[in-house]
């Protein structure tokens, strides 16, 4: 057997972790060429480069950003880990679990991170048990026992099931690849109901979503189950844990502005005038940044438009570090579900159960609507919402952190979002190979939610080169 097969059998037995060191010859010297080229250094691109790097090929992997894991991030803040991006490691992420057991990184509950059980609507502060009688709850009469919090979810779930999550873009499910505000329509559900869902939906908008993509995410939340985790210490520690290892093949700060490839190579080059140049290349980085870059390469039509128009979602956040003397009966109330800009409210606790930490979570419309104003006019906005749910709660926070993912040049969204029709049309042709350029990232990667989807795509791609190699 050839030595590179037995290196490449003994890193996919090893799920390749611990297999680093292993040298093989190189395709070229010099400090800027490689056999493969990587582009982001977020989950995705961390996983192909110790796959390939596993199997002695040289690997280059350029980061835009002055820091590695892209949609993952940890702030350590006032004795609390908290979590920016990523942060739910479901039951079923199979190649997550195993990578952090191997790495010495154990899992942890998400501790406070529960259900939001007080709701505020149209500027009033209901509880879970008083919803259903309200005087705001205007629901129709078939609704209004389900809480704002659980209406998408419910609604979602009486419509159809698909055998396995990956028949979403089956012909016979065309005629879901519509609006899921349209959908909605035409099962009757009430206007107020359609306003509610919107309100804090895990999209752009219920217009702007197709409703064969919410099926598909409901159909892999049904298999990954409950009880998420996430690593001890915060997420980001996987991420470093995985970055130690690639010291010599990890370049931060390397903002990739074009991509061309010939027969027998690709040149990736950088704002900065460096140029790379691989036998192969893995593109990690969202197409949402990805339109960014100039692909000069021969590349599919289908492929360029996919990158042109995929949508990603809007996420804003603000959190707040509470001073030690806030009212402790703010505890019971801290996890609220608005109609408003303050979107939902999280809150996390420390070691003597006192309440330490909040965030304000914003998706869609609202979060879309702060990304257009200053960071410091957004988190006025947010804090004076804050302050009015919680008065007990003014003077008492400070603001460590604003996040809008939308306006992050290196992601530009939170996640992979599919537009009316596009479920048909732009699906089957994102991870597809266009000559020595590969794909991976969360939206390449459809069997699978997240980070996981991100870990097995960065997998798939780099056993997608080494093949080809
Ligand atoms: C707010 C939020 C909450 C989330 N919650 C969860 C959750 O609970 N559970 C879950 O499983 N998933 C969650 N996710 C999703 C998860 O974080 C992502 O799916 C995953 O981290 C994506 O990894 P990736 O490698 O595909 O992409 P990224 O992490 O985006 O990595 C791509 C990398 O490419 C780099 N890049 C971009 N453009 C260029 C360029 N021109 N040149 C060089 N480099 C470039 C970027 O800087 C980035 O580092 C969440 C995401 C967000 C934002």
């Amino acid at each position: 057997m050839h030595r590179r097969q037995i290196i490449k059998g003994l890193a996919a037995s090893s799920l390749m972790l611990g297999a680093g060191g292993i040298s093989a010859p190189l395709w070229a010297s010099g400090r800027h060429r490689a056999d493969v080229i990587i582009i982001g250094a977020g989950l995705a691109g961390l996983t192909s480069a110790r796959y390939l790097k596993a199997q002695g090929l040289k690997v280059l992997l350029l980061e835009a950003r002055k820091r590695v894991g892209g949609r993952i991030q940890t702030i350590n803040t006032h004795g609390i880990h908290a979590e920016v991006g990523g942060l739910q490691i479901g039951q079923g992420y199979g190649l997550m679990r195993t990578f952090a057991q191997q790495l010495d990184l154990p899992l942890v509950s998400l501790g406070q991170y529960a259900e939001q059980n007080t709701f505020v609507i149209n500027g009033q502060r209901i509880s879970a048990d008083e919803w259903p009688t309200h005087p705001q709850n205007s629901l129709a009469a078939s609704e209004k026992n389900t809480l704002p919090s659980r209406l998408y979810y419910q609604m979602l779930s009486k419509g159809p099931q698909y055998a396995l999550p990956w028949d979403w873009t089956l012909e016979k499910y065309a005629p879901l690849d519509i609006s899921l505000e349209a959908y909605f329509k035409q099962q009757n559900i009430s206007p107020e109901a359609l306003r509610l869902m919107d309100a804090n939906i895990n999209a752009l908008s219920l217009k702007e979503l197709s409703a064969a993509d919410a099926f598909y995410r409901l159909s892999l939340a049904r298999i990954g189950g409950r009880g998420a985790q996430k690593i001890k210490g915060g997420n980001s520690r996987f991420i470093q844990a995985l970055a130690d290892d690639l010291t010599e093949e990890l370049h931060t700060a390397k903002i990739v502005t074009s991509i061309s490839q010939s027969s027998d190579k690709v040149a990736v080059r950088c704002e900065d005038g460096s140029e790379y140049i691989g036998k192969r290349c893995i593109i990690t980085s969202p197409f949402s940044a990805l339109k960014d870059v100039e692909i000069k390469a021969d590349i599919s039509p289908q492929k360029r438009h996919a990158i042109q128009h995929a949508q990603y979602t809007s996420v804003t956040q603000v959190h707040f570090a509470v001073k030690k003397q806030a009212d402790v009966s703010m505890v019971q109330a801290t996890n609220l579900w608005t109609d408003n800009a303050l979107g939902r409210v999280f809150s996390q606790v420390d070691d003597a159960g006192e309440l330490r930490y909040l965030t304000s979570w914003i998706n869609g419309r609202q979060a879309k609507a702060l990304d257009r104003l200053s960071t410091s006019e957004a988190v006025n906005i947010v804090k004076n919402a804050l302050e009015k749910h919680y008065p007990g709660l003014k003077g008492k926070t400070e603001v460590v952190h604003h996040q809008s993912w939308a306006n992050e040049r290196f992601s530009k969204g939170a996640y992979i979002q599919f537009a009316p029709g596009q479920v048909q049309t732009l699906v089957p042709h994102m991870a597809s190979i266009e000559g020595k350029l590969h794909f991976a990232g969360e939206h390449t990667e459809f069997m699978y939610s997240g980070m996981e989807s991100a870990i097995v795509s960065g997998q798939r791609a780099a056993q997608e080169v080494s093949e080809r190699l």
